[in-house]
């Protein structure tokens, strides 16, 4: 928890383009966009797999899910988007904070790789 990019960036001790906050998550703009538009959005909770959620944290992730589309206007995601969530070694996960990807902003292909 204290080494993770997330948690820091929640604390203030790394900058970021934050978008919106509440008590529950944050949304920031990634650092290196893989669409046109590209946010992830963290719960504050610190845990790393769908598989560890404790009911606490599966609260937080339900407001993600719900704060997302009641933003869809201010974050310019009408034309569409895509959420991902990236688990463990096969998916890529980089950063072991749970955290839902928004890409939007342009058609988007459909292949794994
Ligand atoms: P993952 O690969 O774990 O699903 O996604 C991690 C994401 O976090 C990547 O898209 C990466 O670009 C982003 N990321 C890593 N470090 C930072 C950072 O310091 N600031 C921001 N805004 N994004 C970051
Ligand atoms: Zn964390």
């Amino acid at each position: 928890m204290e080494d993770c990019i997330f948690c820091k960036i929640r604390k203030g001790e790394i900058p970021s383009q934050k978008v919106y906050e509440d008590d529950a998550m944050m949304i920031i703009k990634d650092i290196d966009p893989k669409a046109k538009n590209h946010f992830l959005c963290i719960p504050k909770n610190h845990f790393k797999l769908l598989s560890e959620m404790t009911e606490e944290d599966a609260a937080q992730l339900a407001r993600c899910f719900k704060t997302i589309p009641a933003l869809e206007k201010e974050l310019g995601l009408e034309g569409g988007y895509r959420l991902i969530v990236n688990q463990g070694d096969n998916a890529g996960q980089s950063v072991f904070h749970l955290h839902i990807h928004i890409l939007s902003g342009q058609k988007m292909g459909w292949t794994p790789a």
